[in-house]
């Protein structure tokens, strides 16, 4: 983007709050990124440049920051939108994936008419950490029969190697913290 330095806007949009939601934990907020139009425009712009054109029909978003991202990511690429959810949210028949966290056990829910075989799928979060969610999130998405075309994140905590889990797919992110 023409010399134009975009990921030290977006560093800066970016606060870390130490010890959140428990001790260890340096948390990255994107609440001033999501707040400021300039900041999320660019930083979903940059989330989906490398797809443009590329055969994906829907994008698939972890709960709950996941959803901000992958929807607007979703609303510009021309596809819908699968919300994937914590435990006992979707009202329908669920097809569901255990994992573990950087701070604790999770699952993650989809529809089970959310994806199917035909279907390639954007997977979109805020943050990879130790990329437990993605994995699960990218299992969800296969045992619906559809294929994972990418994971795509805002923030990826190089030194946590979530990256390593992700092994086989391609990951973009915007900024190696
Ligand atoms: P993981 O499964 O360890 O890759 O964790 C990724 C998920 O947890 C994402 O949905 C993030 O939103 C959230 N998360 C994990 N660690 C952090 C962190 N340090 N700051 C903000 N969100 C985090």
């Amino acid at each position: 983007m023409n010399g134009f330095d975009w990921q030290a806007k977006l560093r800066q949009k970016i606060r870390t709050i130490p010890d959140f939601p428990g001790p260890g934990i340096q948390f990255k907020d994107i609440t001033p990124l999501v707040r400021d139009p300039a900041a999320l425009r660019l930083a979903v712009h940059q989330l989906i440049h490398p797809f443009v054109g590329a055969p994906i029909t829907a994008v698939a978003g972890m709960e709950a920051r996941g959803f901000i991202f992958g929807s607007l990511a979703a609303w510009e690429l021309g596809v819908g939108f699968v919300p994937l959810r914590k435990p006992g949210k979707l009202p329908y028949d669920v097809q569901s994936v255990s994992y573990t966290l950087e701070y604790g056990e999770a699952a993650l829910e989809a529809h089970i008419d959310a994806v199917g075989p035909g279907d390639s799928v954007l997977l979109v979060d805020d943050l990879l950490a130790t990329g437990g969610t993605a994995q699960a999130s990218g299992e969800l998405v296969t045992r619906l029969g559809a294929q994972v075309f990418a994971f795509a994140f805002v923030i990826e905590l190089g030194a946590l190697k979530g990256r390593q889990k992700l092994a086989g797919y391609l990951v973009h992110s915007l900024l190696v913290l």
